[in-house]
């Protein structure tokens, strides 16, 4: 059975699924958008076939589960130019994780080898998918080799446009982070018009996101409170306060 629809699946760790989301899109072609983490909890078993797996960057939280998805389905791999190699050898990836989120990467695990067909794309391309076209856009600032994808009047912001839980945007913006380049791909973003955005962390929400997001970081009130309880708030606060610092030592530099 094809699919239908588009799909937010939580692709976090059992500890906390809905701390990333990966999104299906069905059209003709199937489009996947992030592959979670590898200790993921999330289960594509519903689909037949997946034709394009979109990585928005390459952070262990986005493309964990890649290595399985591959093999079962055998996607064609969208990623941003030069950054292939680092998916077939990700052991930069892990060392980086690493280093700016310490132990919290053993309850996400570290990323294996990315062995499949990778092509790299710069922003700019246009994928037609049957009822839509997928444009890809170069969303830098949260990493180097960002990318967003536009998909009918829905954008995927991956880590360029922050997170919202409990309809309470905040930032996802960990070390190194060119806050300038950010906030220009937040714009151009804003700039878009979506009816929607899905966020990686935060599953499919309003547009007016975009702009409560973009007047969080320009006022200087990102510092939030969110409430999940348990384990969830104890992860959640440890991310805030690394992405808080992302922010500070942009704004030093
Ligand atoms: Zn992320």
């Amino acid at each position: 059975m094809p699919c239908t629809g588009i799909h937010a699946l939580p692709s976090g760790p059992i500890e906390f699924p809905e701390a990333v989301y990966s999104f299906i899109i069905c059209d003709e072609k199937v489009v996947m958008i992030d592959g979670g983490v590898t200790n993921s909890i999330m289960d594509v078993n519903f689909l037949d076939k997946i034709d394009y797996l979109v990585i928005s960057h390459l952070h262990i939280d986005h493309i964990g589960l890649v290595p399985d998805i591959v093999n079962t389905y055998k996607p064609k791999i969208l990623v941003y130019q030069g950054y292939k190699k680092y998916l077939e050898d990700p052991t930069k990836i892990n060392e980086t994780a690493r280093k700016v989120l310490g132990d919290l990467v053993d309850i996400y695990g570290e990323v294996k080898p990315i062995k499949g067909e990778i092509i790299e794309v710069s922003g700019g391309e246009e994928i037609n998918l049957g009822k839509n076209i997928m444009k890809i856009y170069y969303t830098p600032g949260h990493a180097k080799h960002h990318i967003s994808v536009m998909i009918g009047d829905i954008l995927y912001t991956g880590d360029s446009a922050g997170g919202r839980y409990n309809g309470i945007p905040f930032p996802t913006t960990p070390p190194p982070l060119d806050l300038k380049q950010y906030l220009k791909s937040l714009e151009f973003q804003i700039s878009l018009e979506p009816r929607l955005v899905g966020l990686s962390h935060g599953g499919l929400v309003n547009s007016i996101h975009l702009k409560e997001h973009y007047k969080q970081l320009t006022e200087g009130t990102y510092k939030i409170n969110i409430e999940l309880g348990g384990t969830k708030d104890d992860i959640l606060k440890r991310h805030l306060e690394i992405n808080y610092k992302g922010i500070e030592l942009a704004k030093n530099k």
